[in-house]
């Protein structure tokens, strides 16, 4: 509170009034400075309220300031208007304190609120702080698990496998030892297979059936065990040395693994190998979670590797095995080839020894039946020429045959005339088929190209096999012989039965069919008649053509691109027998040729 004497100077201490004049000056600079602070602040400041206030503060403290400067006059002799200004400036600077002390009720909780927050952000920051230490610690071992999978997966090699995963262990996580038990089948109990630093005994077998070995087994997490459990018994300087923590986890390998480990242990469906880890003797560290994960993720990536490594194993045994099939089978082939050529030059050189002295017999014979015989030697002469006959075609069938199997029968392609080929084997059928009184018809269609490119020998054969059956198996009535161009409709009706023909501007498909009025074949013959030669050998009395069976038939036709399909009704019912080949197309001119033609 200023004492103001403006009205009636009661006193005249100069060096008083010099020391109120230096302190107004003084404090109304100091009032100046905080306003111009405050501003400064509350124009920074992100809450609205608090500026407020301080914007009102400043207001405030800029009166008192200004209060303060006016009291420079005041302090000696002033006129009215000083006082006046004087009295407004206060009363300013009391309804500005009135309304920051009322505005400060509102804003001190927030303050105080504030203050709260700042300590809960506090614990916040240092639980983020905790957080990414944990994040680090995640990290690393993220990093360290990296690092042992490249590890363990790096080889393919067992025996490498395991001893990079116990070196690897050790190093990580500072072992005193790392070992590693496998079970054996033989003996029924776990033996110690691999020890990084030695500390435990080899040759020392654990029953498989110890109820610590049973809780590793049991267990899918890594699990601490007794120093003094027997998979863990450690030689160690009890003066020196302190009881370390053990942690032991099983190694997952699935059980259809038929595993042989290094070492030649087998394991049977309830056991797993089994890792021991040994913390240093010092008995100052203690297992962490995440180190325990760690051992748990790396018995993981083991189990994957050496399954991986079992199956690689497998699949080179079985390519080795593969291999050496290959060769068996390569040398069995060659040796068939041989056999198959020698036999093939067998055949040719048998044939020609047969056939020579065959033809001579054939020729002596006939110039025999041209000298003067009685009725009786002419009969018998004539026996012997058809038998030598039938005997030269059943050489020739056995020379085919032989080839067809060999495979080393080949066509023989040349144009022919079509026409001509049926008229012909009409003619040599029909003294048969006349003498058992069998009408026989040849119908060829117009379409039917005269001539074509062909093996005509080959297809010659099938059709005088065909109707020679025909006739054979035909006590009366008649054979009918059609032949025309596959049309496209028919082929597509061949897809459907299991032949598949490439119709092409090159070739034509010939069809023919063959009827008969005859015996008829019952079902169950009809699915063998094509796959084994008949037990029923035609006699020259049939008039057949002997030996070339149906069997051979089908393949001569399969070998001109063909196929052929025998169709009865029933016994007594006749049979149709239809084949199809496939012959080039000839450019040459059309010639007048017959079409249709009987035969009594
Ligand atoms: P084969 O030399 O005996 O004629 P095939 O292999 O030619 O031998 O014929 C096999 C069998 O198919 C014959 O024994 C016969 O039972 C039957 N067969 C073939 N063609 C006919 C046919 N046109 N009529 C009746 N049966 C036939």
């Amino acid at each position: 509170m200023q004492t103001c004497d403006c009205i009636e100077p009661l006193w005249h201490d100069e060096v008083l009034v010099q020391y109120q004049y230096l302190s107004d000056m003084i404090i109304a600079f100091a009032y100046f400075f905080i306003t111009l602070e405050l501003i400064y602040f509350a124009t920074r400041s992100q809450i609205s309220s608090f500026a407020r206030v301080l914007l009102l503060f400043g207001a405030f403290i800029l009166l008192c300031g200004a209060s303060h400067f006016i009291n420079l006059w005041t302090v000696s002799s002033h006129s009215i208007n000083i006082a006046k200004l004087m009295a407004v400036t206060k009363l300013s600077a009391a309804i500005v304190s009135c309304v920051t002390a009322l505005m400060l009720v509102q804003i001190i909780p927030d303050l105080l609120s504030l203050k709260r927050h700042e300590v809960i952000l506090k614990h916040k920051a240092e639980e983020l702080d905790s957080e990414k230490c944990l994040i680090i610690r995640e990290e690393e071992f993220a990093q360290h698990v990296r690092m042992l999978t490249r590890d363990i997966r790096g080889t393919l090699d067992k025996r490498t496998i395991l001893e990079t995963t116990l070196t690897e262990l050790g190093r990580i996580l500072d072992l005193a030892e790392c070992a590693l038990w496998m079970p054996s089948h033989r003996t029924q109990s776990m033996e110690l297979t691999h020890s990084l630093n030695r500390l435990l005994r080899f040759g020392y077998c654990v029953p498989i059936h110890v109820p610590i070995v049973t809780e590793v087994f049991n267990s899918a997490e890594a699990i601490r065990i007794p120093h003094t459990s027997p998979l863990a018994r450690i030689r160690y300087d009890v003066r020196t040395d302190y009881p370390p923590e053990v942690v032991a986890v099983r190694i997952p390998i699935p059980h259809n693994l038929n595993f042989e480990f290094y070492g030649g242990h087998e394991l049977n469906t309830k056991c797993y190998p089994i890792l021991v880890l040994i913390l240093p003797l010092n008995g100052l560290r203690r297992w962490h979670r995440h180190e325990l994960e760690l051992v748990e993720v790396a018995a993981d990536q083991l189990a994957v590797a050496l399954s991986h490594a079992e199956i690689l194993e497998d699949s080179m045994r079985a390519s080795n095995q593969l291999m050496e099939q290959n060769l068996a089978l390569e040398s069995a082939r060659q040796e068939a080839e041989m056999g198959i050529q020698a036999r093939t030059e067998f055949t040719t050189v048998m044939y020609n020894e047969m056939m020579t002295p065959m033809h001579a017999v054939i020729i002596l014979s006939s110039l025999l039946q041209e000298t003067e015989l009685t009725p009786d030697q002419r009969l018998l002469m004539e026996t012997i020429q058809k038998n030598c006959n039938l005997l030269s075609i059943l050489i020739d069938d056995v020379l085919d045959l032989s080839r067809l199997n060999d495979g080393s029968l080949e066509l023989d392609t040349h144009v022919f005339s079509v026409h001509d080929m049926f008229v012909e084997c009409m003619n040599l059928i029909n003294s048969i088929a006349s003498a058992k009184k069998l009408s026989m018809n040849l119908n060829l269609e117009k379409d039917l190209p005269v001539n074509a490119i062909g093996d005509s020998k080959c297809l010659m054969h099938v059709l005088l096999h065909i109707v020679g059956n025909a006739v054979k198996f035909t006590k009366e009535g008649q054979i009918s012989v059609e032949a025309s161009i596959a049309t496209p409709e028919y082929l597509e009706f061949c897809r459907s039965h299991g032949f598949s023909p490439m119709p092409s501007d090159r070739y034509f498909y010939l069809l023919v069919q063959v009827k008969d009025s005859g015996q008829g074949i019952t079902s169950e013959d009809l699915l063998r008649v094509f796959t084994k030669y008949s037990d029923q050998r035609a006699s020259p009395h049939d008039g057949g053509h002997p030996g070339l069976g149906l069997a051979i038939c089908k393949r001569f036709v399969k070998l001109m691109g063909g196929h052929i399909w025998i169709r009865s009704e029933g016994l007594g019912k006749g049979t149709t027998v239809t084949f199809i080949v496939r012959l080039g197309v000839c450019e040459s001119p059309m010639e007048e040729t017959v079409q249709r033609g009987h035969w009594e």
